[in-house]
């Protein structure tokens, strides 16, 4: 059995959670986790709730869910116009 990603206790489940770390306003602050958890840790941060709950240990705060903060892109738009090799009928 996993332990608790926060405390020593065996974790009863894995979680999805996110930790920000400084600025909240900063997507790159964000970070999404499937963390294991023991039942008193999955308390309380899901009574946390919108405000979340800072871990001592790293100074992060942890919500429960995928869904608080900044979106992470899940995509670049990496296609650059100017890179945009044009198609010769040459080779
Ligand atoms: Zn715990």
């Amino acid at each position: 059995m996993d332990r608790c990603a926060f405390c020593p206790r065996p974790a009863t489940g894995k979680w999805a959670l996110s930790a920000c770390k400084g600025d909240a306003e900063d997507s790159a602050s964000w970070r999404r986790e499937i963390l294991p958890l023991c039942p008193r840790c999955d308390a309380l941060i899901m009574q946390a709730g919108d405000k979340g709950r800072v871990l001592k240990a790293t100074g992060e705060r942890w919500f429960g869910g995928h869904r608080v903060g900044r979106p992470q892109p899940k995509w670049t738009p990496a296609q650059d116009p100017n890179k945009e090799e044009p198609i010769s009928a040459s080779g």
